[in-house]
C-alpha cells in the first residue's frame, strides 16, 4: 500500500533513504534546513508542513538536541494514530523522551538507528535496530524493508539506540586495537599483507580487520585506499563513543575500554589531525606517534 511519508533531515544518510522510499512508490514529502533536492521527493517549507497528514514521519538528524527541537515542531502537526520513526543516532534519554511525547500525543513511536553507512543508505541495505511497541514496529517494518535488508526489534523505546551505541563502542575499541597492532607489526618488521592474511583468519579477526582494513592496499577496498576520506568520520565515531560513555554513566556500567577509546578519538579529532578523516586514520596516527 502506498503511504504518505514525511522525511526530515535529508543529508548524507536521509537523502538516499528518502529517495529509496519514493522510488518504491511512496508519496514522500521532505524537509531539510539546507537547500537540497532529492529525486522523487517533494519539498515542504517547514518540518511541520512535511509532517502534516503523513502516515509515517521519519527523521534523520545530527543529534539528540536537534531531534528534540524538531520533535516539538512535528508532534503537534501529526495526525493521531500516525507513526513517528527516528533513525538518527542520538542519546538514549532523548530517544525515550521523544517517544514519550509522541505517545502522549496519540502517536506510535519507534527509535530506529541504522548501521551500514552511506553505501547502505543508497543501496537500500541498512540494518535497523528498533525500539518501541509491537504495533509501532509493525507499522515501520515495510519501510525498513525498503531502506534496508534487516530490521531487529530490540525492545521498548530507547532499545534501538542502546543496541546502536553498544555496537559502536565495540567498533571504536576494535578499530583502535587493530590500528595499534598494525603499527606494532610495522615496528617488528612484519609485512602488512602477511599480518592481514594471518589475523583475518585467526582469532584476532574482526569487521575492522576483515571488511574495513585500516592499512592501505591490504584487504578489501576501504577508506584507507582513498587517503582516509570518510567513510565513517572520526568525529562521528567520537560522537557515538560519547553517547556510550554517557549511557554507561547514567546506567552505572563499567566501560573502561570504551572510556579509553573515547579519550583517544577526542585527542585525535580535537588536538591532532583527525577532524575530517575516516575513523580508520588511527593507523597513520599511531605510526606517526610511535616512539622511535
Ligand atoms: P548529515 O549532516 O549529512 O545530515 C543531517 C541533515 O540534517 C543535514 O542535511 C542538515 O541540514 C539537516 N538538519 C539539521 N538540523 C535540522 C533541522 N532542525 N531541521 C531539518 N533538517 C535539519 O548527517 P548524516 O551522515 O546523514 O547522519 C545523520 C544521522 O545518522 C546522524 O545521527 C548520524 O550519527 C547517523 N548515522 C550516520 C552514518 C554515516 O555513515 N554517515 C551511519 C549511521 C548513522
Amino acid at each position: 500500500r502506498q503511504m504518505k511519508i514525511g522525511f526530515i533531515g535529508l543529508g548524507n544518510m536521509g537523502g538516499p533513504m528518502a529517495a529509496n522510499l519514493a522510488k518504491a512508490g511512496h508519496d514522500v514529502t521532505g524537509f531539510d534546513m539546507a537547500d537540497v533536492t532529492i529525486a522523487g521527493v517533494k519539498m515542504a517549507g517547514s518540518a511541520a508542513e512535511a509532517a502534516k497528514g503523513a502516515d509515517v514521519v521519519i527523521t534523520m538528524l545530527p543529534n539528540g538536541q536537534i531531534l528534540r527541537a524538531v520533535a516539538a515542531d512535528i508532534i503537534p502537526a501529526m495526525d493521531k494514530g500516525a507513526t513517528f520513526v527516528d533513525c538518527s543516532t542520538v542519546d538514549v534519554d532523548s530517544a525515550r523522551a521523544v517517544a514519550q511525547q509522541a505517545e502522549e500525543a496519540g502517536l506510535l513511536a519507534v527509535d530506529a538507528p541504522v548501521s551500514g553507512g552511506t553505501g547502505g543508505a543508497s543501496g537500500g541495505t541498512l540494518t535497523f535496530m528498533a525500539g518501541g511497541s509491537d504495533a509501532a514496529f509493525a507499522k515501520a517494518k515495510p519501510l525498513f524493508d525498503i531502506m534496508g535488508q534487516k530490521a531487529v526489534h530490540c525492545g521498548a523505546a530507547g532499545a534501538g539506540q542502546s543496541a546502536k551505541i553498544c555496537n559502536n563502542m565495540i567498533l571504536g575499541v576494535t578499530m583502535i586495537a587493530t590500528c595499534e597492532a598494525f603499527a606494532l607489526a610495522d615496528k617488528l618488521g612484519l609485512d602488512r599483507q602477511k599480518m592481514f592474511d594471518v589475523v583475518s583468519t585467526s582469532s584476532g579477526y574482526s569487521w575492522t580487520m576483515n571488511a574495513y582494513c585500516p592499512a592501505p592496499g591490504v584487504g578489501p577496498q576501504s577508506p584507507a585506499d582513498n587517503d582516509y576520506k570518510p567513510g565513517f568520520a572520526a568525529d562521528l565515531m567520537l560522537k557515538d563513543l560519547r553517547l556510550s560513555q554517557q549511557a554507561a554513566e547514567s546506567a552505572d556500567a563499567d566501560t573502561p575500554m570504551g572510556a579509553l577509546a573515547q579519550a583517544l578519538y577526542a585527542q585525535f579529532v580535537e588536538n591532532e589531525d583527525g577532524k575530517g578523516m575516516d575513523f580508520s586514520a588511527m593507523l597513520p596516527r599511531f605510526e606517526k606517534r610511535g616512539h622511535s
